[in-house]
């Protein structure tokens, strides 16, 4: 028996109203909201039959709600395998769900590290077995992360992972001539190496942005150049073997002109912002609260507002979370031996709006394309749509998520589904809440919760 949802008074994009029929995973029929009646699609879907050969369907109330594709990120810790006490696999991606998410890349700084077919292939496993949405390994570009030899990557692209991106993320790949290598290798299956840009002879000891406010608080400094002198030599470096380069959570304004140089020479440089480099600055750490320590760390209003308009202008392709959960032993701790990340899956959608879409920065089909298209483009993520509408068409697989964007939520550390608590937006009051999100047809969140 095939199981039959119909979604009632959807505004796919924000525009008119729809009432969407999925069946089979897709999306099977589309009408003008209340217009289904008259003719007959909808309703015929929303009755079932009479002698129960089909089930009567789940019918979906979504008046007012925003139908945008299922959000891609191309930058997750899920954590699993090594520190389950931090997230899991299955808390990691229903946070996931939560958030309006469908697929997430989960980065390679397990332990042990995902560097091998076997590792990696753990992983997707565990992703499938999950079922909250799909999980795509990033592999580790070198073994071990310890940035000496290249790590399996045919192996890893060629496993049932079938792996694409490729980030030693935590560490900066800084040998030149071995992001060469990868750069070269990953061109035989069109892969991509996911650049965490950051000199590390410019950082060592760094606790926060280098500047006024580091002097000021007497905190040792991470500077700008150390991020944009690694952007500017991967650039180059990608420009001359002709390969894909992603520059992880771009973070200063020096990076956005370096990208925007970048791409304007036509070489394959994409990039991604994170939410809390799009909101929060480098004041936050005066309080020494450690739930505000990242890497890189948050730089100044000025930084933030080349951000805004980088990711506005497409010079930045894609938001991605840097997702970063951590036990609070790790976490909760003086600052200086605090561990840098901040949770991202839950709060990721609602900073867009705040920062993007209620500044008049984006529209909603700007945000289909920075929080899932373009970043299922850069992963090589299948079915990936061809246009920000064609997501609610009929064929399409119906993976999507639906929002209230008149919601108003207060952010509580303690009841996220992550396993960890460090979310930056505690108490907060945010906008915008997804109610519910559909993997091919699937719902994994309803009514705003995992199903
Ligand atoms: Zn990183």
């Amino acid at each position: 028996m095939t199981s039959v949802i119909v979604v009632r008074g959807v505004r796919p994009l924000g525009g008119d109203a729809r009432d969407l029929v999925i069946a089979d995973g897709t999306i099977a029929a589309v009408a003008p909201a209340g217009g289904g009646e008259r003719t007959g699609v909808v309703a015929e879907a929303a009755a079932g039959s009479a002698d129960g050969t089909r089930p009567a369907p789940l019918v979906v109330d979504a008046t007012g709600l925003v139908a945008l594709p299922g959000l891609v990120d191309l930058h997750t810790h899920l954590r699993e395998p090594g520190r389950e006490d931090a997230e899991t696999v299955d808390s990691g991606t229903r946070a996931a769900a939560l958030g309006g998410y469908t697929t997430v890349f989960a980065m390679a700084n397990t332990d042990p590290v995902a560097d091998t077919a076997g590792v990696v292939e753990q992983v997707w496993r565990l992703g499938q077995d999950a079922g909250h949405c799909d999980v795509r390994p990033v592999g580790a570009v070198t073994r071990g992360l310890a940035g000496e030899r290249l790590a399996e990557l045919g192996a890893m692209a060629s496993s049932a992972a079938a792996v694409r991106m490729f980030s030693d993320d935590g560490h900066c790949v800084s040998d030149a001539l071995l992001m060469r290598r990868a750069l070269e290798y990953v061109k035989a299956f069109d892969g991509v190496i996911a650049q965490h840009a950051e000199e590390p002879r410019l950082t060592a000891g760094a606790q926060m942005n280098e500047g006024a406010m580091a002097a000021r608080l007497g905190l040792p400094g991470w500077p700008a150049v150390a991020e944009e002198a690694i952007i500017a030599r991967d650039a180059l470096l990608t420009g001359h073997v002709g390969s894909r380069l992603h520059i992880c959570h771009v973070s200063t304004a020096g990076s956005v002109e370096l990208i925007r140089w970048a791409k304007a020479k036509g070489w394959r440089v994409t990039a991604e912002v994170t939410p809390h480099h799009l909101l929060l600055t480098e004041e936050l750490v005066a309080s020494y609260d450690p739930v505000y320590k990242v890497n890189p760390p948050l730089r100044t209003e000025a930084d933030t507002e080349a951000l805004r308009a980088g990711l506005a202008d497409g010079t930045i392709d894609c938001v991605a979370t840097d997702h970063a959960p951590h036990a609070s032993e790790d976490k909760e701790t003086e600052w200086a031996a605090a561990r840098p990340g901040m949770l991202g899956l839950e709060t990721a959608l609602s900073i867009v709006i705040q920062t993007m879409v209620e500044t008049g920065r984006l529209d909603w089909a700007g945000v289909a394309d920075r929080m899932a298209l373009a970043p299922a483009r850069i992963g090589a993520v299948a079915d990936t749509p061809r246009d920000p509408a064609s997501f609610a068409q009929v064929g399409a697989p119906a993976t999507l998520t639906l929002l209230d964007p008149e919601a108003r939520r207060v952010i509580d550390p303690l009841a996220v589904a992550s396993r960890s608590s460090n979310t930056p937006y505690g108490g907060r009051t945010l906008p915008g809440a997804i109610r519910a999100t559909f993997l091919r047809g699937r719902p994994t969140v309803l009514d705003g919760k995992i199903i």
